[in-house]
């Protein structure tokens, strides 16, 4: 079974939200990978929750580690509302077929098992893999596990996701951090006695929007704004009107340019919060970092993007959007982002991929196969 929209039919049909277990997910590809003669490797973890989760590695010859060129996909989706009755039922309207997972990422994964099914392994002069990875949705613990157990080297790697088929070759990073300041309680008719938490949040507020502004002069041309950014999107504090607030909380979100280190930002905000300290003895406070994942570029000549490039017609570009193509990176890979569909409908009950997105994706990942692997 080699038709992609059928592929992607059966795939939607198979709910694989990531709190659910993506073995059904994996067992099906691998049907069709066995097929195709391709031989595999399993590498199964329980989440955190006691679930099975799995990372599959397939092979059209014999199992290497290094490999020239990876197509990596996740296999997981974000949960779909119970009001969407037909999330898992691939409903094709003027062009475009819909369904959860249908452009995030189950269409690059139909196509990916569609052009396996018509590779010709004696064709190949260089080794190539498909890497099926869980939970990307939930902070890419599946491709991590592959980083740390040094499962599959790529050279070059193609990372599914939908950029309406334009190879993406630089992401910025995503980085989270809480930041907990602490007061001291008091009648708000004595704010004497004591410290108001909310007041000393809003002056490292001020220096952090300092910071941002710093950050603009660290410029990568690449992405659109060309500098890492701040964002403070949540923020809670105090417990009534009348009591001075004993505490406050924010969340601190950057996403860091490729190259530069995601512990930039956290420092120049320690620094900041020294300083305040240091002025004042009263001022509390604790950075508590959360997430972070470095950006990844790729240079825009390399191979893999030029390929890519060739192969769809579409000019090079960059996202704003998480990826697990920085921890490709870690494997060593040069990682572009690429496939059908876009991510302005992922993540929604409008989710879709347009058809001949789907088709003209099937025909690219063959050439790109036999450009990079011939
Ligand atoms: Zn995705």
């Amino acid at each position: 079974m080699t038709d992609v929209v059928e592929l992607l039919r059966q795939l939607v049909s198979i709910s694989s939200v990531s709190r659910e277990s993506n073995r059904p997910v994996i067992a099906f590809a691998q049907s069709v990978l066995a097929q195709a003669g391709w031989s595999f490797e399993e590498h199964c973890y329980l989440d955190p929750s006691g679930t099975e989760k799995l990372n599959l590695i397939a092979w059209p010859g014999a199992k290497t580690k290094q490999v020239e060129l990876a197509l990596v996909c996740h296999t997981d989706t974000v949960p779909y509302s119970a009001d969407w009755p037909e999330a898992t039922t691939l409903v094709a309207d003027e062009g475009d077929l819909k369904g959860c997972g249908a452009c995030d990422v189950k269409g690059f994964l139909a196509c990916i098992l569609a052009a396996a099914s018509e590779i010709d392994p004696a064709r190949l002069g260089k080794p190539l893999a498909i890497v099926l990875t869980a939970d990307e949705e939930i902070g890419c613990a599946g491709v991590r596990r592959l980083v740390d157990l040094d499962a599959i080297r790529p050279k070059l790697a193609v990372v599914g996701e939908p950029t309406s088929l334009r190879p993406i070759r630089a992401g910025k990073g995503y980085c989270l951090a809480e930041v907990a300041v602490v007061g001291r309680e008091a009648h708000s008719a004595f704010p004497d006695k004591g410290v108001s938490a909310i007041h000393s949040a809003a002056k490292l507020i001020v220096e952090i929007e300092k910071i941002a502004e710093s950050l603009k002069n660290l410029r990568a041309e690449e992405f659109s704004p060309p500098h890492t950014t701040i964002n403070i999107g949540e923020i809670r504090g105090g417990l009534a009107k009348n009591i001075v607030p004993p505490y406050c909380k924010f969340l601190l979100e950057w996403r860091p340019i490729a190259g530069q280190d995601p512990s930039l930002v956290p420092d120049l905000v320690q620094e900041a919060i020294a300083k305040l300290s240091e002025a004042d003895a009263d001022f509390g406070c604790e950075l508590k970092v959360l997430r972070t994942q470095e950006g990844f570029s790729a240079a825009e000549d390399s191979r893999l993007v030029r390929a890519l490039a060739s192969a769809s017609g579409n000019a090079p570009g960059s996202v704003a959007f998480g990826t697990e193509a920085p921890w490709l990176r870690k494997m060593g890979a040069e990682a572009v982002v690429f496939g059908p569909g876009s991510m302005l409908s992922a993540h929604s009950p409008r989710e879709f991929v347009p058809q001949a997105e789907l088709l003209r994706c099937v025909e690219i990942l063959k050439a790109v196969v036999d450009d990079l692997c011939a």
